[in-house]
């Protein structure tokens, strides 16, 4: 076949594009980045030969790096799977990770320094190498297949692929370096020992050997050698003690095994020696990955047996809440030839599985009482996945308790600042019976609730439910310390001091007196609305809605609706400020006739607005806007 031009798509442009212009700050990555991907392909060609003899060659597995300051290029290559022309195409010119278009959306938002974090935590993988290339060729043959093919490209938006000649199964990969990286700039990446250094430095755990030619001096007048030799250790880094272990090294370890991009947040690193025995090395990334919630990220840690690797994302060992965990583990118990069938029957893996949960949870909770800040962080990354979680344990009260402690809300209590649920209970004032929730779609929609008004002058705090799955969680939760959670949004709800259980029995008093118009402001507005009723909970406001106990909220059925569920309605409820002034012209245009346009008018007026108010759409707004401009004008 001739050569073929094609297009990278259109999100790998821009990426590239980025790359390209170099905003990684840190230019040697690109070593670490294709060395893993080297390694990953002697995993992938390791494993499928133990099922297709075919495959099985007499070559050692290695990754060969050769710098050139001749040619000005460095090479790496490897030994490993290979791919075919399709998966080249696939594999390089795409990138089908979602949230990748969210992701570039944001950094085109951002600027400077906030640009810079961004991309920090979006690993670029194989592209890595436009940091430093101006051209990168990359030959390729597929194991058990006997033809090659070369794909080149500058990164410019286009790549060729053509037919080559490639004697053994795997990968060349030929960076044809920009001249700052050639010795004239900072770096040299064409001189055996600055790369030596760096693959000590970012590739050393790599269980395979990273080989390098040096040149060996003469004696005398004799000829310099060549030799050959490993330039990493391969020695696993969780198979050592765990006090000779630096951060620093731990960092490298999750960079280069799991493709981390920083380093992780939280490490563990447990040995364990009783019914199973095992040894696991796992990490809280500091950053969530953006397809965390989507259907295509992978969770699932790497499973080894004696050191040696099994399988990646095994999901077995956690539950789905735990699902930002990275990281390995290595158990002497589990066959190596175990397959992903009999690994979810089996016993050890639940064994483990179970231990490391209950490590997980009792070092956020230590994290949480110790470093406060920290635990914070973590929570604005990862705490959804935890709310998921209770949400999750509707049927396993343990698990409730074990995740209620760990979770933080923010709260009208100094500024959205985020609080446990045992603090909020420790604040409540004596009479407060139960904990007072409010969701919303921030804390600022909250904060403008006109049901908030009384609560903020009484000095009650109230817990803002600004995720969608808060309310969800909440609702499984049912109670925090024998206190119910009520929503101020509901009907039910009522404040308990004194003064509010006086304002309350003489709006009591008014509505007795006031049944016909209730009933008459209720069929006014129609079908949507389940009761009309006066309440003592506004202050200056005029109007407002409340949900019925029984269904969901409004910001519940508007999650619904979003995932195509419309048949879960709130049943709403309106309430009118019987101390308002447009309570007192509702009355007058009452008196006048309850068929009369004019109250009409004002009764859909209002519940239109009080829709608003829980940012819901009326049914006809253009209806409302001409009300509202008719009153503006009048
Ligand atoms: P990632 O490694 O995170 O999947 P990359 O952009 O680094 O992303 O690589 C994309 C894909 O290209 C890999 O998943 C792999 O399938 C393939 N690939 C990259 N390098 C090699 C290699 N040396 N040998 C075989 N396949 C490779």
């Amino acid at each position: 076949m001739s050569i073929e031009k094609l297009e990278f798509q259109a999100e790998t442009k821009r990426l590239l594009d980025l790359v390209v212009n170099s905003i990684y700050t840190n230019k040697e990555i690109f070593l670490r980045e294709l060395i893993s991907n080297a390694s990953d392909a002697l995993d992938k060609l390791r494993i499928e030969s133990l099922t297709n003899s075919e495959l099985v060659g007499d070559d050692e597995p290695e990754i060969f790096i050769v710098p050139d300051a001749a040619t000005k290029t460095i090479t790496i290559s490897d030994n490993g799977i290979g791919m075919t022309r399709e998966e080249v195409i696939s594999n390089i010119g795409t990138i089908a990770k979602s949230g990748t278009k969210d992701f570039l959306d944001k950094l085109r938002e951002a600027s400077g320094s906030a640009a810079q974090e961004l991309i920090g935590q979006f690993g670029v993988g194989f592209y890595s190498a436009f940091i430093v290339a101006e051209e990168v060729e990359l030959l390729t043959r597929k194991a058990g297949t006997d033809s090659a093919v070369k794909w080149t490209s500058d990164g410019a938006g286009e790549y060729s692929i053509e037919d080559c000649d490639k004697e053994t199964h795997g990968t060349i990969i030929v960076l044809h370096l920009k001249k700052d990286f050639c010795g004239d700039g900072e770096y040299n990446f064409t001189d055996v020992y600055e790369v030596e250094r760096l693959i000590k430095k970012y590739s050393d755990f790599v269980r395979y050997p990273i080989k390098m030619n040096f040149e060996v001096k003469g004696k005398d007048d004799e000829q310099p050698t060549i030799e050959i030799r490993t330039v990493n250790s391969m020695k696993p880094l969780w198979t050592r003690n765990k006090s000779e272990i630096t951060r620093e090294e731990y960092d490298e370890f999750f960079k280069q095994q799991l493709h981390e991009w920083e380093a992780p947040l939280e490490i563990f690193h447990v040995k364990a020696e009783g019914t199973v025995e095992y040894t696991a090395l796992l990490c809280i990334p500091k950053r969530a990955a953006n397809n965390l919630y989507y259907s295509d990220y992978e969770a699932g840690l790497q499973l080894y047996s004696r050191h040696v690797f099994i399988m990646d994302k095994c999901k077995d060992f956690l539950p789905d809440y735990l699902r930002f965990v990275k990281g390995l583990v290595d158990s002497p118990d589990l066959p190596l030839n175990i397959s992903r069938e009999i690994l979810q029957q089996s016993v050890e893996v639940k064994v483990i599985g179970k231990a490391l949960e209950k490590n997980i949870q009792k070092q956020l909770g230590k994290m949480l009482k110790d470093d406060r800040n920290k635990y914070e962080d973590f929570w604005r990354e990862f705490g959804k996945s935890l709310k998921i979680g209770v949400y999750n344990s509707m049927f396993d009260n343990k698990l409730k308790d074990s995740l209620k402690d760990l979770l933080l809300f923010p709260t009208s209590n100094d500024g959205g600042k985020l609080s446990t649920l045992a603090e909020y209970v420790g604040r409540m004032p004596d009479f407060q019976k139960n904990i007072y929730v409010a969701a919303g779609k921030d804390a600022a929609a909250i904060e403008q609730l006109p049901q908030m008004e009384l609560l903020r002058e009484r000095g009650l705090e109230v817990i803002y439910l600004t995720d969608p799955v808060d309310e969800f969680a909440i609702q499984i939760l049912h109670e925090y310390a024998d206190k119910h959670f009520q929503s101020i949004t509901q009907e039910n709800f009522e404040l308990d001091d004194a003064e509010s259980q006086k304002v309350k029995a003489e709006v009591e008093e008014i509505a007795k007196t006031h049944e016909d118009l209730l009933k008459d402001v209720k069929e006014a507005i129609g079908g949507d609305v389940k009761e009309v009723r006066l309440t003592s909970r506004l202050k200056s406001g005029a109007v407002c809605l409340v949900t019925g106990e029984d269904g969901p909220s409004l910001t519940m059925e508007k999650t619904f609706a979003a995932m195509n569920n419309p048949l879960f309605k709130a049943t709403q409820i309106l309430e009118l400020n019987p101390n308002h002034a447009v309570f007192k012209k509702l009355e007058s245009l009452h008196e006048g006739g309850k068929d009369s346009q004019a109250f009409k008018d004002l009764c859909t007026t209002l519940y239109s607005l009080a829709l608003l108010i829980e940012g819901v759409m009326p049914n006809n707004p253009a209806d409302l806007a001409n009300k509202v401009t008719e009153l503006l004008t009048k």
